[in-house]
């Protein structure tokens, strides 16, 4: 690929409003921007969603700072990359760190996109020119008036993060907000084997699913609750691999997956996962985290993929942030996100004035 050198831009943005779920509040986002340059001069884009406190995954952005600059760079400095997908093999040899990982493979299939003068939704199989997409609302935030207002906004999901023990009467409240919303809640790991009996009775509600009631790796709880139900249990924190994936489905764990880039170490895994579901019959949707456009320009090219059937955690910019890193925003028409398939990459420019405006940081590696 000719790679020349890699830039980190470390960043820290407000959000809109503050965001909760059951495992903490966010309400400034630090992350990591990569940027792949080849000896052309262009440029590929990868983000490190990790967040300050791992409080969500082991994670953090100062540990993902520290395995770019001290791990992984220096060992794709030592390498020949072809392709975005050889990057795996270099860097398995260290365990974890998925987010890093992916953040640095991202920004190479952004480059090899672009060098192949292809978006990067048709160069891994994507079909869809417009991607019909959902909208997550946090435990902080008024569900009186955000329910009506993204369901004219024309979102055609909604996630709600419950509260825990009111789990019917909040699903009941949105459901009398809303006419014709799908409807789901995210557990974040939030139950256990007492509350077993108290998910199942929640069939009758007609989710579309419930996503990742118990804690992440625990296949034995959520292959219970998928026993006594019919709504389909998503998970997410629980798969970090294919081989993740495969217990899961091997177990009937799950009726569907939520597939998040960053999650599972990068595309080349996350495309994987994609086809074993594929072939298992297993639901697929992509998951989104509290990111930069550049992490949803990615997201929007592996939701164009024929087998995402479910719409997505790919909201518009404008949810999360008052001013986004990419040109043009993402933005909605219609309830649905274009798939921009005429653009080589990842599809948006990087407004790398906004970048360095919020960057606090930036180190460089010469390859
Ligand atoms: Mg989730």
């Amino acid at each position: 690929m000719n790679l020349t050198s890699v830039k980190l831009h470390r960043y820290k943005m407000d959000l809109v409003t503050p965001f909760t779920t059951h495992a903490g509040t966010v309400e400034q986002r630090e992350g990591i921007l990569v940027e792949a340059i080849d000896s052309n001069g262009g440029a590929g884009w990868g983000e490190g969603v990790a967040f300050s406190t791992p409080f969500y995954t082991p994670e953090t952005v100062d540990t993902s700072w520290i395995m770019m600059k001290d791990h992984f760079l220096p060992m794709i400095k030592g390498s020949v990359i072809h392709h975005p997908s050889d990057l795996p093999k270099i860097v398995e040899k260290e365990q974890g760190h998925q987010m890093t990982k992916a953040a640095l493979e991202g920004a190479l299939w952004d480059l090899y996109a672009k060098q192949q003068n292809q978006s990067l939704a048709s160069l891994i199989g994507g079909v869809k020119s417009a991607i019909p997409v959902g909208v997550v609302v946090s435990l902080s935030e008024n569900l009186h008036d955000l329910v009506p207002f993204y369901e004219k906004q024309g979102y055609k999901r909604i996630k709600v993060k419950v509260r825990k023990g009111y789990e019917r009467a909040d699903i009941e409240a949105v459901k009398r907000l809303s006419s014709d919303i799908s409807i789901m809640f995210d557990g974040n790991g939030a139950y256990d084997e007492e509350d077993l009996e108290n998910l199942a009775s929640l069939d009758d509600l007609g989710l579309l699913m419930i996503e990742q009631p118990f804690k992440a790796g625990d296949f034995y709880l959520h292959r219970e609750l998928q026993r006594r139900m019919d709504t389909p249990i998503c998970l997410d924190e629980s798969i970090g691999s294919y081989h993740d994936a495969y217990q899961a489905i091997q177990l009937g764990s799950c009726k569907t997956m939520n597939i998040k880039i960053s999650r599972v170490g990068g595309l080349t895994e996350a495309l994987r996962i994609n086809d074993l579901c594929e072939a298992s019959g297993v639901s697929v949707w992509c998951g989104g985290m509290l990111e930069t456009g550049i992490s949803r320009a990615h997201n929007i090219a592996f939701a164009s993929l024929p087998t995402m059937t479910i719409p997505g955690d790919i909201s518009a910019s404008k949810r999360y942030w008052h001013e986004d890193v990419i040109i043009p925003e993402v933005e909605l028409q219609g309830g649905q996100v274009e798939v921009p398939w005429h653009i080589a990459g990842i599809g948006f420019e990087v407004n790398r004035e906004r970048v360095s405006r919020v960057t606090q940081e930036t180190f460089t590696y010469p390859l």
